[in-house]
């Protein structure tokens, strides 16, 4: 029988996550011998701190070696409390935090949990990949509201206002933002929320996974507009500002009701992240951020500064300056049409695999996140690769005639 016959229809219908697919290809493509370098993957290339690992062996020799409390250690969340009260001055109760097997999970139980079938999510675009797949997933239908690089991919209120309707359940992004590096402003979000406060049945998941990764300007949660903190789940995690994506580490923070059925989703699906990284990252979210992550934003302004001016000698590509993450977001469609040997470049799809099979550089390809006139570069690698890649992406676009 075809696996196809085998298979359910919602895993068929999954897309693969772009991100992960690039960066295997990269992988497979180096295992054979092929020159790659990979600036698909938004992962920080730093450590753990180390602290972070003292803390997680210690917690394995006092014993947290058994299953946590579902919604997460109480000594974690009660870290997550302080640390959004000291960051964002926000006051939350650990019954409003689940913690879960990454931010990917976390959005993943809020859309199980939040979503029937057919209600709206509207997502500014471009958005992080992974979104469109899991508001599927969970029957929702997605509403883009299409942001581009003159107005630094970021959304206007009149924008929402314009696309909310009764079935509207709620607005996602991430500020900063991947896959743009975009940073909305106090007074930006407190337009947003205006707009969100006017409809009552409209919540907001705004993803902070990059809150410390911010070159200029400041990271503000729009949950610090007290007009619509009722409605606001706030979703962060351990991997990219701690270093720690292997830890398999986020958390939600929100209104009770809606920690619960979090807690209740994972209790039959996960029963709780890992006890001894849990246990580790209530350590590290005490430590003051600016101490834990200051070397690692540094290093990121250096290479987000060197990649851009590099890719400033590439005439026809269009570039925003980001202002956090790890990510710069080239307009190419000045390109679309040309041709690079065998190749002729239509979209960024096929930018993306003419670039890998050609200049052996990975990046994404910009419709993995609702952008087709763009692509990817994560400049999570060292220097020297970024010289290298950027040398590598000059002459590919030279030579596209
Ligand atoms: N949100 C955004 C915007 C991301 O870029 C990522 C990428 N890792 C995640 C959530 C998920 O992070 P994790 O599951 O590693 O906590
Ligand atoms: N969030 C990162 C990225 O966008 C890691 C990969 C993933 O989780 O999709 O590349």
């Amino acid at each position: 029988m075809s696996s196809d016959k085998v298979l359910s229809q919602s895993i068929l219908n999954l897309q693969e996550s772009a991100t992960l697919k690039m960066s295997q290809m990269a992988r497979d493509l180096r295992a054979q011998g092929h020159d790659i370098i990979s600036l698909s993957i938004g992962e920080p290339d730093f450590d753990t701190p180390k602290f972070i690992i003292e803390a997680a062996k210690e917690a394995l020799d006092e014993g947290y070696t058994h299953y946590t409390p579902v919604p997460g250690l109480i000594e974690l969340r009660e870290a997550i409390c302080r640390k959004l009260k000291r960051d964002t001055n926000l006051t939350y109760t650990p019954n409003q935090v689940v913690v879960s097997n990454g931010a990917k999970q976390t959005i993943y139980n809020l859309c199980q949990v939040l979503l029937n079938p057919g209600d709206e999510v509207i997502l500014f675009t471009p958005y992080w990949v992974s979104y469109e797949a899991i508001i599927k997933l969970a029957g929702g239908v997605i509403v883009k509201l299409i942001a581009d690089v003159n107005t630094d991919y970021k959304v206007s209120a009149q924008q929402v206002e314009e696309a909310i309707t009764d079935k509207t359940k709620f607005i996602l992004y991430s500020s900063p933002s991947n896959p743009t590096g975009s940073l909305y402003t106090q007074d930006e979000l407190a337009s947003l929320a205006a707009v969100v406060a006017k409809h009552d049945h409209v919540y907001v998941i705004s993803d902070e996974i990059y809150e410390h990764i911010v070159f200029s300007g400041v990271h503000h949660s729009i949950a610090q507009n007290p007009n619509i903190f009722d409605r606001t789940i706030i979703v962060n995690g351990m991997s990219k500002g701690y270093a720690m994506t292997g830890w398999r580490l986020g958390y939600m923070a929100g209104p009770e009701f809606i920690a619960k059925a979090c807690a209740k989703m994972q209790g039959q699906v996960t029963s709780g992240a890992t006890s001894f990284g849990q246990k580790a990252a209530s350590i590290a979210l005490d430590k003051d951020p600016i101490e834990v992550t200051s070397r690692m934003v540094q290093t990121f302004i250096e290479r987000r500064d060197l990649v851009l001016s590099e890719l400033s000698k590439i005439e026809g590509l269009q570039i925003s300056v980001p202002q956090g993450a790890f990510y710069i977001f080239p307009d190419c469609s000045s390109y679309y049409g040309k041709r690079y040997g065998a190749y002729t470049i239509s979209n960024s799809d096929d930018l993306a695999e003419a670039l890998l099979k050609e200049a052996h550089v990975a990046i994404v390809s910009g419709s993995a996140f609702g952008a087709p006139n763009c692509f990817r570069i994560s400049y999570a690698a060292s220097k020297e690769q970024l010289i290298e890649a950027c040398k590598r992406l000059q002459r590919f676009f030279e030579e596209l005639k």
